[in-house]
């Protein structure tokens, strides 16, 4: 399988490069990073921290596309819609973990999954992916006496919040409540906000230091609280995540996808050769 890194310069893009150069069945056929990029011309083997791959970063999306079966995309949202575009074209698999999508975006990489198989997934975490079920079955038994918030903390280098995994918990939470993240969303407090809103979902998002990732989802009633944490103490694992949607996507059938379909799980049934 003919694999192709967009972004392969940056945090994730480096160990997925590694990860990807060591799966046994694939061959990584290009990197590509911005314009400008210090990494442009490098070999990929000197990024991946391995042998010389013969191979160098380039800039040329279009031809990564073209020599690629899977391309996999950790860059930013302007850069990955414009991806998709060539997914489409070509029929490429996509697997997007990119995060920070406008409407506009999120609807160009839609279109493209008409051409082309799409995974996208703002977590590809196992355990994220795991949570998501749990959390929309608690909104499911417990009623809007119990106040939903969702606290989030990342590392200083963060652009988007709150996370995008902070906003598909709030996603999931709203379908346990019969609702849309949009109607109920309450993104920051700030001054004389008035008393909290019946049936609302809060964010908080902070920021610092080298925090990977920590997601706590608080269910608060009068009288008791649930709080449910995920803590992501290494990268590795949304590489690992994505390294399985790559193998899984090549020769799909054109169409968006989640991890949740990569994974194969479902809560109340049991994961199949999940770890
Ligand atoms: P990063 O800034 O370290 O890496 C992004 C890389 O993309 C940079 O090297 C940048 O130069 C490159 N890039 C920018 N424009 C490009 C273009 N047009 N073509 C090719 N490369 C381009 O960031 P990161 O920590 O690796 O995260 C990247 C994205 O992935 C962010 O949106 C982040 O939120 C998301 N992310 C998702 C998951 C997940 O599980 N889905 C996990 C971690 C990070």
């Amino acid at each position: 399988m003919r694999v192709g890194i967009a972004g392969c310069a940056g945090r994730m893009g480096q160990m997925l490069l590694k990860m990807l150069s060591q799966a046994p069945g694939v061959l990584v056929v290009g990197g590509t990073e911005r314009r400008g990029s210090p990494a442009l011309g490098m070999d990929l083997g000197a990024l991946a921290g391995t042998e010389p791959f013969g191979i160098t970063v380039g800039d040329d999306p279009a031809l990564l596309f073209d020599s690629a079966d899977v391309v996999i995309d950790f860059t930013n949202p302007a850069a990955t819609a414009l991806h998709a575009g060539f997914a489409a074209k070509n029929g490429t698999a996509h697997v997007i973990g990119t995060t920070g999508l406008d409407n506009d975006q999120q609807a160009a990489v839609a279109r493209a999954a008409q051409k082309a198989p799409i995974v996208m997934a703002a977590n590809m975490s196992l355990g994220v992916n795991l949570l998501e079920q749990v959390i929309e079955q608690m909104a499911r038994i417990l009623d809007t006496d119990w106040d939903i918030e969702i606290v989030e903390m990342h590392h200083r280098h963060k652009v988007d919040a709150p996370s995008g995994t902070a906003l598909i918990l709030g996603e999931a939470a709203a379908r346990g409540r019969g609702t849309t993240l949009r109607r109920v969303a309450k993104r920051g407090r700030d001054g004389q906000t008035g008393p909290r809103a019946k049936g609302e979902i809060g964010f908080a998002a902070l920021r610092g230091g080298d925090v990977v990732g920590d997601h706590t989802v608080i269910f608060a009633v009068d009288g008791e609280r649930v709080e449910v944490t995920h803590k992501a103490s290494s990268r590795e694992i949304f590489a690992r995540g994505a390294v399985k949607a790559v193998l899984w996507a090549a020769g799909k059938t054109p169409g968006l996808y989640t991890m949740k379909d990569v994974l194969g799980f479902s809560v109340g049934a049991p994961a199949a050769g999940n770890s």
